[in-house]
């Protein structure tokens, strides 16, 4: 769109390192504006049931405290460095050993290479431990460990004598976090005896076989259709986890869903809710979910990760935004990416034109069979796959640490008709980079007056500065991501 026709307030949430690209763009009807997101609850009907596909990022994947020794970072900034930065939400004083943990946990974690607690965890697990239980509805940055603190607890809480019995379940909005968590736990408890785990998602389980694990991590469909059919002996359930927790409840179906599973689970002792967004009008649901909730809280301006660096290209219509994707994909592939599109359709439709353009490009979306989604990830998280095109499906907890971008192909959007800009849903997507400390860049384009006006107003909601991009200088544009990603830890914290 002509810059004359922005509004002035633009200016001065987006900041402009260089001099304003031309102003090329033509306002261009959205005529892709107008469908469904990938919704978590469509999932696909009984895929294949292979378990075997664990997870091998975000669990083995060692941290090195010392920094990644990667070759092609010029920067190095020490995780503990991060971690002693009061600012950080990285930062703790204490030690796992303080917090009261099992010796077998303990040697989980520090197998895992974690060597400090995160800000979360060190404020969330003394109350998360205590006796008698209580409730907690907890909020942190995205990629500071919310899992590690709610797997602690259920792995502490747990009887081991019953090692068949479901005692502990987690819920969340996609297979793939489901699957994800199960990993998360699986490494996590790796040196507790005994410990028996399942994941409860479309597929996973046949049809009369019985669940037969401590743990229980699914989907809520999922999970609900086992317990009625009895295959899921919910009875002795002590603890419950809701991750992604506000969209869980505030999303239609999916809050009825857990609603009903919640009804089926007599005797729960402990409810959780975790995430990094809790609108407020989420927030009052959330609190009669999980009454009497200890709450750990953050202000919406301490929301964003300060080592994601947010960015935006002005595109001139669908047309632009393709071509600047299409020019993008060096720098995509210098790490790992994922592009965000509002539809199905779209994220097969731009894979099938990369590909022709001789680009190695993946979509995945809630179209796809379980088993084949599994696939995608699995490949994905290791490499194999260094650029995904998905829907929202994916937006939520998905922990890659090799993602340095996200790009927002289509600025994310809420509401019957999508008139409004959808905040939450943008801090998520742009959180699958940036994980612990590490950096990332994301790009949104916008390519009309309505995409412009709803990426500003997230901004204001966040109150950051998002940097334009140069759409007529590609060596500039390169320069200025190639900054941030020489990189690999967010040494902004420290600076701020
Ligand atoms: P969140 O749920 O808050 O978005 P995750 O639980 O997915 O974040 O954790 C993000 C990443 O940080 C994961 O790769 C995880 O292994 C890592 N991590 C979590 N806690 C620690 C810790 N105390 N020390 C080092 N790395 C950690
Ligand atoms: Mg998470």
């Amino acid at each position: 769109m002509a810059e004359e026709s922005k509004p002035a307030s633009l200016a001065d949430r987006i900041t402009k390192p260089t001099s304003p690209a031309a102003a090329d763009a033509t306002p261009a009807a959205p005529s892709t504006w107008s469908d469904e997101v990938a919704s978590p609850t469509t999932e696909p009907k009984e895929g294949e049931s292979s378990l075997a596909a664990a997870q091998v990022d975000g669990q083995v994947e060692p941290l090195n405290g010392s920094g990644l020794q990667d070759g092609q970072y010029e920067v190095e900034v020490k995780l503990s460095d991060i971690q002693g930065d009061v600012n950080s939400p990285l930062y703790s004083i204490s030690s796992f050993e303080q917090l009261g943990i099992s010796e077998a946990i303990l040697k989980g974690l520090y197998g895992m290479n974690f060597k400090k607690p995160s800000k979360i965890q060190e404020k969330a697990l003394p109350i998360l431990l205590m006796n008698p239980p209580t409730n907690m509805i907890a909020q942190s940055q995205s990629g500071t460990g919310k899992t590690a603190a709610f797997v602690i607890t259920i792995l502490s809480r747990i009887d081991l004598s019953k090692p068949n019995q479901p005692q502990a379940l987690v819920l969340a909005p996609s297979r793939e976090l489901a699957r994800q968590i199960e990993g998360v736990i699986r490494s996590i408890g790796q040196f507790v005896p005994n410990l028996a785990i399942q994941a409860a998602v479309p597929g996973a389980v046949e049809r009369g076989a019985k669940i037969q694990a401590a743990v229980v991590v699914g989907t809520p469909g999922t999970v609900m259709d086992l317990i009625k059919r009895r295959q899921f002996d919910a009875s002795q359930m002590k603890v419950l986890c809701l991750d992604e927790a506000d969209s869980m409840l505030d999303q239609q179906g999916l809050g009825d869903q857990c609603a009903r599973v919640k009804g089926m689970l007599p005797g729960v002792q402990q409810t959780l809710l975790f995430s990094a967004t809790f609108p407020d009008a989420v927030m009052q649901y959330a609190q009669m979910f999980s009454p009497n909730a200890n709450t750990i809280q953050l202000r919406r301006d301490e929301l964003t990760v300060k080592g994601i660096s947010q960015m935006y290209m002005d595109c001139s219509g669908d047309e632009g935004k393709y071509n600047f994707l299409s020019q993008l994909y060096g720098a995509m592939t210098v790490g790992s990416s994922i592009i965000f599109v509002k539809r199905r359709n779209t994220a097969d439709a731009i894979a099938d034109r990369l590909t022709k353009d001789g680009h190695h490009v993946v979509a995945v979306h809630g179209a796809f069979e379980g088993g084949e989604r599994d696939r995608i990830l699995e490949e994905f998280r290791v490499g194999k796959i260094k650029v995904l095109i998905t829907t929202n499906v994916l937006a939520r907890g998905i922990d890659v640490q090799s993602v340095n971008m996200v790009i927002n192909y289509d600025v994310p959007m809420k509401g019957r008709n999508d008139e409004e800009p959808d905040a939450e849903t943008y801090l998520h997507r742009i959180g699958r980079t940036g994980r612990f400390g590490r950096v990332g860049v994301s790009i949104s384009f916008v390519f009309d007056k309505k995409s412009y006006l709803a990426l500003n107003k997230i901004a204001l909601y966040y109150q950051i500065d998002l940097v334009r991009l140069p759409t007529d200088d590609w060596d500039e544009t390169e320069n200025i991501i190639k900054n941030v990603t020489k990189s690999s830890r967010a040494g902004t914290n420290l600076q701020a």
